[in-house]
């Protein structure tokens, strides 16, 4: 068999055996097949699509480049969640640790910034010293001991996912829904959670634009996750607007902590209780989602959620003076604040602008290797559906360059939507799947 073959088939319309398919995936997990084969090979399946036996079988030889762990062994039940990736996400950094006080064992692996989109572990390397890289001894080791991981893709699990994750990211290759489901699928199954939950984002600022698109997203992980033993449960979630009003690394932490601490956004904190209590119920630590709705309330409320996240942060070599005191986190060097240039009702606030914009500013990456600056990004100050007056504070933008700052303000302001009349504020779900 031959790399370059796999990639014609699959360019010309044709459906993958199992065996090609775990042929290339292995191939290209021990650097035989390289990254531009890779590369376009993601490409063609972007274009062609996959069958969702071809995507079940990507998945699997995704788990299986690298080892499985079992949990079993190590606790009663390992729950996870993980966003299909939105603008201004940082609901794991709240909704883990809240369900971790309330006594669930939460082992999550998580990725980096995907166009767009923002990444969880680029988000936590906003703390100094903050390591994302654990070897799946001392993942196991710190579930067993705190019941609260928050790491990368190790070489051990799910590489082939690491590896084509990233090159995704610069290729023009993440919204495809085989590379999604397969992507994420693989990773939760290989960390070895018996029970998932998934925030399927759905709209401008999302990988998936239409609820249709996301319900068949929804399902086909819900159909890969049972098949491997696993419950799982999606949940369709609005990504027309930014999530909470921060996007970029810091300013998401922060903004997470002030949620830890018992505010945050009205909207971003009623979306992480929706979220764990669906974990709660799926990790059998509350019988409805009334009743898990008030334990995570009640850690939230009486601080345990924070102390989780502080535990977490301790356990993985962060330094805790910035939980402790979030005025720590570096600014950056231009804060601007923008004022609104009319009155009246906001229609729209393009998510996707929003994080593009905050991917130029720095918060992102071109290419693979690039650094990124923690601590720019955007404040948005709004919610679709709110009155705003001419002249009150629209967006903050912090930047690192006069030219990029000048940039972000014009692709902001032309983000921003308005109408005259009112305008309903939009939900924050739109069903769930595999319930
Ligand atoms: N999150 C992932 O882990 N993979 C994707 O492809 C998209 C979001």
């Amino acid at each position: 068999m031959r790399a370059v073959d796999i990639i014609i088939k699959k360019r010309d319309g044709g459906e993958l055996t199992r065996e090609e398919i775990e042929f290339f995936i292995q191939g290209f997990t021990r650097g035989e097949i390289t990254d531009y084969q890779a590369a376009a090979w993601a490409m063609a399946v972007f274009l062609i699509g996959m069958t969702d036996r071809e995507t079940t079988d990507l998945t699997l030889a995704m788990t299986h480049s690298g080892k499985v762990l079992d949990l079993s062994n190590v606790v009663p039940i390992a729950v996870d969640k993980h966003s299909t990736g939105g603008v201004g996400d940082k609901t794991t950094l709240v909704v883990e640790p809240t369900v971790a006080a309330c006594g669930l064992r939460v082992g999550k692996m998580s990725g980096r910034g995907l166009g767009f989109s923002g990444g969880t572990l680029d988000k936590m390397e906003s703390i100094p010293g903050f390591r994302t890289n654990l070897s799946q001894a001392e993942f196991v080791d710190q579930l067993r001991r705190i019941g609260l991981v928050l790491t990368g893709q190790t070489s051990d699990l799910a590489p082939a996912d690491g590896k084509l994750y990233a090159l995704r990211d610069v290729t023009g290759t993440v919204d495809s829904i085989p590379l999604i489901a397969s992507s994420i699928m693989s990773k939760k199954i290989a960390a070895g959670a018996q029970a998932i939950v998934l925030d399927v984002k759905v709209g401008v600022g999302a990988f998936v634009q239409t609820i249709e698109d996301a319900r068949k997203l929804s399902e086909l992980m819900v159909s890969i996750g049972r098949l491997s033993g696993r419950r799982v449960v999606a949940l369709l979630s609005d990504m027309n607007q930014p999530l909470g009003h921060a996007v970029g690394n810091s300013l998401e932490v922060l903004e997470a902590l002030e949620t830890l601490r018992g505010g945050g956004p009205r909207h971003f904190r009623e979306h992480c209780l929706v979220v764990a209590s669906y974990l709660l119920v799926l990790g059998q630590k509350a019988a409805s989602l009334d009743e898990a709705r008030e334990l995570a309330e009640s850690a939230l409320k009486e601080g345990r959620s924070l102390r989780a996240f502080r535990q977490l942060v301790q356990a993985q070599g962060g330094d805790v003076t910035y939980v402790d005191d979030p005025q720590k986190f570096p600014k950056a060097p231009l804060i601007e604040i923008v004022p609104a240039p009319r009155g009246g009702y906001l229609a729209g606030i393009d998510a996707r602008e929003v994080g593009e914009t905050s991917v130029d500013l720095g918060a992102g990456r071109a290419r693979k290797s690039d650094p990124i600056d923690h601590a720019v990004g955007i404040v948005i100050h709004h919610i679709i559906g709110e009155r705003v007056e001419k002249g009150e504070e629209l967006f903050t933008i912090h930047a690192n360059s006069p030219e990029k700052l000048a940039a972000a303000r014009e692709r902001l302001l032309a983000a921003h939507r308005w109408s005259d009349e009112a305008c309903p504020e939009l939900p924050l779900f739109y069903g769930t799947v595999g319930q």
